[in-house]
């Protein structure tokens, strides 16, 4: 399968091929390449970015890393029943640890 890298704007299109437990990986300008084009074919990972309002603002976040795939919807359900911190600041934990997979959310930006 033919993929493109999106771990950095120049955007290699890689081959993705997966012969019982091997996958190779051609066409990746670099090492991260091969490790994404691994990842995509066994467990796909993305980073999760989202915006939650309150009554007085909103606060941007983001995932510390990238996190599986088939987790993001309820990543965002977990985020959107989260309490409303109080005084809280760019690149503080909004969540450790969410659904239990080692990744934390982290405040990128606070509007009030
Ligand atoms: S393979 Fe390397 S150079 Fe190519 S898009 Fe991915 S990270 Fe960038």
């Amino acid at each position: 399968m033919e993929i493109t890298c999106i771990m950095c704007p120049v955007g290699c299109t890689l081959t993705v091929t997966k012969k019982g437990n091997e996958v190779t990986v051609k066409g990746n300008g670099c090492p991260r390449g091969e490790i994404y084009g691994k990842n995509e074919i066994t467990t796909p990972k993305r980073m999760v970015t989202t915006i939650k309002k309150y009554k007085d603002g909103t606060i941007s976040l983001k995932t510390s890393e990238p996190i599986d795939k088939n987790l993001v919807t309820n990543c965002l359900k977990e985020i959107n029943n989260a309490k409303e911190p109080k005084n809280i600041k760019p690149g503080e934990i909004f969540i450790k640890n969410i659904l239990s997979t080692n990744v934390d959310i982290i405040v990128t930006n606070v509007n009030n």
